[in-house]
């Protein structure tokens, strides 16, 4: 079966036929750097990074770009609230943004422009001149820079969205906007008071870049006039990703991305995330209250891309149980591997039912029950003593394999140091044979939520 993705363009799901195989360009809109990204941020990242890691593993070479927003509406608000410049600003979020993405094992992308580097202003400033040219883009009396949304027929065909309807009037500045004031879209702000000192020259005087030119700017300086895949969330069908398809195919003349790819809203405890109702979270927060970032990562990464996602903690709960079952399940493969046998080729290391799912527009809830199956089916096998060393070793590499995709195995630095510590002071305690020391250190390690095993190997510790 081929690979299929559902395009948010056709709504449908298609065949997937990069430009030039093996390479595939992927553009993913990044954060806008105004404050610590949020789990709903990161389900979109995760979903691109499955995305990436998918395609990687059917032998495709990936170039994604994701961009930083580092000026725009909120960026400069904030930065005026918080006394600071932009720049000061807007570097501390894009450090903890690099480190977040780390926590999670996101891939990093090949390039992160952010929108402020002088080659992409002026690739900005390139476009929107080239759109002057053509009779697409006007000054208008505020000094600021527009589309002209009636010289572009096609906008609101992503978001499906019928313009003789809605008949649009006037002209909109704000980077973001509703679907009923559809207007001329800013392509170039002319400074105003509540832009400080945020500005750069241009032909038409001082101003900044609207948020919808950034991208299509550094989408086409670094991956070309085409791309094989543009992904986003859900809210940036409109107007942003419309706005990026008008600019980009103006200038160029040429289809901009062959496959829209958007990921679905998450809610949590089954409402929308909202500072008010205090179920906004970051990974920072998850962090702080004892989850880890591959917990978080599985959590995030477990319900298909185009169903919205109800995060909760009894599913954080569930995903650290899940991922403790699959570290059972190698370690005991691993322990099995390590002796000797013939070789000899397992049926159930020879299925590829995981990697048929993902095909299938990253049906990443099949792929996890097929994982799960294997799971369940070579345990049964190792407790009955049916399965071989040689098969537990092709078992492994084909866990590698699904772990590739994933990116679910342990790291020792998630055992906390004061876990670590009290492990070793157990260590101590049983090598003097004090076992009243030992069964304390125990009952500790289990309040703290870590189970500790005796095996020939010596002391285990996992989560409880
Ligand atoms: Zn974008």
């Amino acid at each position: 079966m081929p690979i299929r993705f559902f395009n948010t363009l056709s709504r449908e799901l298609e065949d997937f036929a990069p430009l030039a195989p093996p390479r595939v360009k992927i553009y993913t809109c990044g954060p806008t750097v105004y404050n610590h990204a949020h789990i709903g941020n990161f389900r979109a990242y995760i979903f691109e990074d499955l995305l990436q890691r998918h395609l990687e593993a059917r032998g495709y070479e990936v170039e994604r770009v994701m961009n930083l927003t580092d000026v725009d509406d909120k960026t400069i608000r904030g930065s005026r609230a918080a006394g600071m410049p932009l720049e000061q600003f807007t570097q501390q979020f894009k450090q903890a943004f690099f480190d977040d993405l780390k926590t999670l094992r996101i891939k990093p992308a090949s390039a992160f422009p952010a929108a402020t580097e002088p080659r992409f202003l002026e690739k900005m400033i390139a476009m929107i001149r080239e759109l002057e040219r053509k009779g697409i883009a006007y000054q208008a009396d505020d000094k600021s820079v527009y589309f002209r949304l009636s010289k572009f027929p096609d906008y609101g065909k992503l978001a499906h969205l019928n313009l003789d309807e809605l008949r649009p009037t006037g002209r909109i500045r704000n980077d973001e906007y509703e679907k009923e004031s559809i207007g001329d879209f800013a392509l170039w702000k002319a400074w105003d008071a509540a832009d400080g000192d945020v500005a750069w020259d241009s032909p038409w005087g001082r101003g900044r870049p609207g948020w919808h030119i950034e991208c299509s700017a550094m989408a086409t300086a670094l991956l070309g006039p085409q791309l094989d895949i543009h992904c986003g969330g859900v809210d940036n069908i409109f107007p942003h990703h419309e706005a990026e398809i008008a600019q980009s195919e103006c200038c160029t003349g040429q289809k901009f991305v062959q496959t829209w790819m958007h990921c679905a809203h998450l809610m949590v405890e089954g409402q929308k995330m909202s500072k008010s109702l205090g179920n906004f979270y970051t990974l920072r927060d998850l962090l702080a209250k004892g989850w880890s970032g591959r917990e978080v990562r599985y959590a995030l990464i477990s319900v298909n891309y185009r169903l919205p996602l109800n995060f909760t903690f009894d599913g954080l709960a569930a995903a650290r149980a899940a991922l403790g079952r699959i570290d059972e399940w190698a370690a005991r493969l691993a322990d099995l591997a390590a002796k000797s046998s013939a070789p000899s080729a397992h049926p159930l290391a020879a299925q590829t039912d995981f990697e048929s799912a993902l095909d299938d527009d990253l049906n990443i809830a099949g792929a996890l029950g097929h994982l799960f199956n294997l799971i369940r089916e070579s345990n049964r096998l190792i407790d009955k003593n049916e399965l071989s060393p040689a098969d537990a070793r092709a078992l492994l590499a084909r866990w590698q394999r699904m772990n590739a995709v994933l990116a679910f195995d342990p790291e020792a630095a998630e055992i906390p140091a004061e876990v670590l510590a009290l492990a070793e002071a157990r260590v101590a305690a049983r090598t003097a044979k004090d076992w009243k020391k030992s069964d304390e250190l125990r009952a500790q390690l289990e309040a703290l939520g870590w189970q500790v095993k005796d095996t020939k190997e010596g002391q285990k510790i996992t989560r409880r």
